[in-house]
Formats: structure tokens, sequence, C-alpha cells
């Protein structure tokens, strides 16, 4: 079963102006900004612009454009906060939830971008 995508959600309203953003990048396919509640000192959420619902949902119907639009203004990022191994930074992880098991809070496709400081295991203890 695929979930349609709901256009009532937080990003959605983010992307059609709505609410505000603390934008980090922008591109015509894609948006970075701040997440609201940050687990690092850097926590950057990058977005489609595109109605997109998940990783899987991205990887299947989202243009070649967009794709790779997404990915690199996602590396830049990385960048250009400094925190790229190898460029002189001390290292990042980029997370993709999707659905329950995921914990996937907001149905529209984002990365978390952290970074700051020792980020720990990648999973906790089962
Ligand atoms: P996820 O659990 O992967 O769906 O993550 C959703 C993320 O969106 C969480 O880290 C929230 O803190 C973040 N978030 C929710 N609302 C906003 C908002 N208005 N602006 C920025 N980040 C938000």
């Amino acid at each position: 079963m695929t979930t349609a995508y709901d256009d009532t959600n937080i990003f959605a309203r983010i992307l059609r102006g709505e609410i505000p953003n603390d934008t980090v990048r922008e591109t015509p396919h894609t948006l970075a900004f701040n997440d609201i509640t940050p687990q690092a000192p850097v926590h950057v959420l990058v977005i489609p612009k595109g109605a997109y619902l998940d990783f899987a949902d991205f990887s299947a119907r989202a243009s070649e454009a967009e794709i790779v639009d997404f990915h690199r203004t996602a590396a830049a990022i990385c960048a250009a906060a400094g925190i790229v191994p190898g460029a002189g930074g001390e290292g990042f992880r980029v997370i993709a939830n999707a659905g329950p098991h995921g914990g996937q809070e907001v149905p529209h496709y984002h990365i978390h971008i952290v970074a700051g400081r020792p980020l720990g295991r990648m999973l906790p203890e089962a």
C-alpha cells in the first residue's frame, strides 16, 4: 500500500510560505533550513520542493535534475559548515527517517544533517 502525499504537512506549509523557516540554502528544486529542535550544534533539514513522501517516493518519482540538486545542495551545506572529513571537518551524519519504524514525523521527504559534536552510536541498543 502506498500512502498518499498530504499537502497539509508542516514542510508543505513552509514551502508555500504559510509559516516561517530559518533558511540555510535554497535552489530551484531544494530548500534547506535549520531544525526547530536541534539535536546537535549543526542540525539542518534538506527538503525537495516537490511533493514527495519519503526516500523511496523521491527516488522513484523525482527527476534526475531534482535528485542531483538535492544531493549537491546537501553536500554544499556540509562544505559551508566546515564539517566534511578530509577538508578539515570532524564529520557529520545524514539521516532519512521513513514510516513508523523509521520514526518519520513529517510526511514530506527530508534528510537531517547533524554535526558539531560526537554523535555516538548510530542506533540505540535494541
Ligand atoms: P522526522 O522525525 O525525520 O520526520 O523529523 C522531523 C523534524 O522536523 C524534527 O527534527 C522536527 O524538530 C523538525 N521540525 C518540525 N517542525 C519544524 C519547523 N516548523 N521548522 C523546522 N523544523 C521543524
